[in-house]
């Protein structure tokens, strides 16, 4: 099992680059309103400094401050409440983008490399972290950007009312910097690993459900309950680190927050009682230190979100340097290929299929195919056929186009069927195992998977043909099926399989034991619906009752990842050899 790539600090930095590239007249529009709201906060604190100066003056300027402080705090209100609209829609737009990408790069992963992947890190990626990069979008990073707006105004402010009223007001700088640093620098390893940790408890969960039955009957259970109990404090010690760390950060930024308002009015009174400053500019100046508590302690209590937010991140967009890892080549390297190799041309002649010196291995050094040679003409019913472990599955695989050859190529109609658009690819071949999935939802809905703009005449005509109209007819093609609904049996849910394919109509069909989980009677009544399916296609088909090869045009023998023998079921029997050998067995 492979652990899943974690993007680095880099790829991060230039993915928010491109996201405000992207989005610049949404950050601009916010960072415009952001800018306003906090000019009209900051100017009711400079009137009210200006009125309290006026009344020690013995100045009335109370009724014509007053209404302008009262219009600067609505302004304030207004503003800072379509500032926080604009970034809520920008953080929805920047999250769907996200998401919708995030689904394109784990739908274009091959499938070796998912089933490879450690399954609780895949389930704890698209879950926790996806959740947690939605709160960092949707709350996280407007607030950060508008506690930062706010904070930078105030300076702007202070500056402009007096400078030497700066330096109070920063008092807090210094040690804001430093403890938030010191955060950062441990945060980001801290979060990465709390995730990872969850990834491997996700996975023991995972791993001990699916195999409950294996668990109780091997007397496993206090061994994995010791394995569950290890993750879980790994888990709990992961997360007590990332504790520490806030523990550590909120205090001190607590403590730190009151210092601007009391340098300011011990600075600010002793230079007023120098002259050096106005009542006013003090006025303004404390109550602008005051102001700043609140955007510095959104800041501090956001900056934790966007560490966890950080690490999520670096793991979805992990999934995006996988899928560039693993994009197929356009054609595979010419030097793999036999010299009278004609793949990558368009040819309008039948769509056989070609196989040529087809090698595969899970692991390196290991080829469970090697080297295999054959060509399907178009509309011929070829059985694949050989003892447990000869490649068979495997071989039907790479005709479907599911695994990618490592060496050697597959051709259909002259066209390499690794470098196909999946759609092309999947309109042109279909691959029906003897795992069938039903969907939550109706039977129609798990039938227009295959084609979206079936009508009611075509899904009839489909589940008709497979035999499974009696039922389906009855129940109604808009009955709820899947978790849920109602249940369907195994030679149900094939019989909806075959339909699928009906509807989707590929030229060629690979049949990899289809039947084989189903009860005699069962696969018979099924053997009659697949040759609706059948009828006029190309198929190969995986088949351990040898009663299905017997019918085939020809029969490929596989032994060891190589075709032993290649001929008609006469042909093969008057070999006498492997396939002879099986036949007479099977008859018993
Ligand atoms: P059976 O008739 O038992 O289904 P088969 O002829 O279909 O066998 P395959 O399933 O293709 O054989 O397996 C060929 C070899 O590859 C076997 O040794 C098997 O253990 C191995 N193999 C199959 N799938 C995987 C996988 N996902 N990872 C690693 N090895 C695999």
């Amino acid at each position: 099992m492979s652990e899943l790539p974690v993007a680095a600090n880099r790829q991060l930095r230039a993915y928010a680059w491109r996201t405000i590239q992207a989005h610049r007249a949404a950050f601009g529009l916010v960072l415009c309103l952001q800018a306003l709201s906090a000019a009209a906060g900051l100017l009711a604190p400079w009137l009210l400094g200006n009125l309290v100066a006026d009344v020690v003056h013995g100045h009335d300027t109370v009724p014509r401050l007053v209404p302008l402080i009262l219009g600067c705090l609505t302004a304030q209100a207004v503003l800072v409440r379509l500032a926080g609209y604009a970034a809520a829609a920008l953080g929805e737009r920047i999250l769907a983008g996200l998401r919708e990408q995030f689904v394109a790069d784990l739908l274009a992963l091959p499938p070796e490399t998912v089933e490879d992947a450690d399954r609780g890190d895949l389930i704890t990626r698209t879950t926790r972290d996806v959740a947690l990069m939605s709160t960092a979008v949707r709350s996280a990073i407007p607030a950060t950007m508008t506690s930062v707006g706010v904070v930078g105004f105030t300076f702007g402010a202070l500056l402009l009312i007096s400078p030497v009223l700066v330096p109070p007001g920063m008092v807090a700088m210094p040690v804001l910097f430093v403890a938030a640093r010191w955060y950062q620098r441990r945060a980001h390893a801290g979060y990465l690993r709390e995730a990872a940790s969850y990834s491997r408890l996700t996975e023991s969960l995972s791993e001990t459900v699916e195999g409950a039955r294996t668990v109780e009957a091997m007397r496993l259970t206090a061994r994995r309950m010791d394995q569950l109990n290890e993750d879980i404090a790994n888990s709990y010690a992961a997360e007590r680190y990332t504790l520490r760390l806030r523990n550590v950060l909120l205090p001190l930024c607590d403590a730190s927050y009151s210092l601007p308002v009391a340098a300011m009015l011990v600075v600010g009174g002793t230079l007023y009682l120098h002259g050096v400053v106005s009542l006013a500019a003090v006025t303004a100046g404390t109550l602008y230190a005051s102001q700043l508590l609140n955007p510095l302690d959104q800041l501090v209590y956001w900056l934790d979100a966007l560490q966890s937010a950080g690490a999520a991140l670096a793991r979805l967009l992990g999934f995006e340097q996988l899928r560039e890892s693993t994009e197929a080549p356009a054609a595979p390297a010419p030097a793999e290929l036999p010299s009278d190799w004609h793949g990558t041309a368009i040819c309008p002649g039948p769509r056989d299929i070609e196989v040529r010196n087809l090698h595969y291995a899970y692991q390196s050094g290991h080829d469970v195919l090697r080297g295999i040679d054959l060509t399907i003409r178009e509309g011929e019913w070829l059985a694949v056929v050989g003892p447990s472990g000869a490649g068979k599955s495997t071989l039907a695989k790479l005709l479907a186009g599911i695994y990618r050859p490592h060496t050697g190529g597959i051709a259909v109609g002259g066209r390499e069927l690794s470098g196909l658009a999946p759609a092309e690819r999947r309109a042109t071949v279909a691959l029906v195992t003897q795992e069938h999935h039903i969907f939550r939802g109706t039977l129609r809905d798990n039938l227009t998977i295959a084609r979206p703009d079936a009508d009611d005449e075509e899904i009839t005509a489909a589940l008709t043909a497979v035999g499974a109209w009696d039922w389906a007819g009855q129940a109604g093609v808009d009955s709820a099926v899947g978790p849920g609904g109602a249940g369907l049996d195994p030679a149900k849910a094939q019989q909806l399989a075959l339909a699928r394919l009906i509807l989707a109509n590929p030229g060629i069909l690979i049949l990899d034991e289809a039947t084989s989980l189903l009860n005699p009677q069962a696969a018979r009544h099924l053997e009659r619906s697949l040759a609706a399916v059948t009828s006029g296609r190309t198929v190969i088909a995986v088949v351990h009752r040898l009663h299905t090869a017997q019918d085939a045009d020809r029969i490929a023998v596989l032994d060891d990842g190589r075709i032993a023998e290649f001929g008609t079921h006469q042909e093969l029997l008057a070999k006498n050899g492997a396939y002879a050998g099986l036949w007479r067995a099977w008859q018993g």
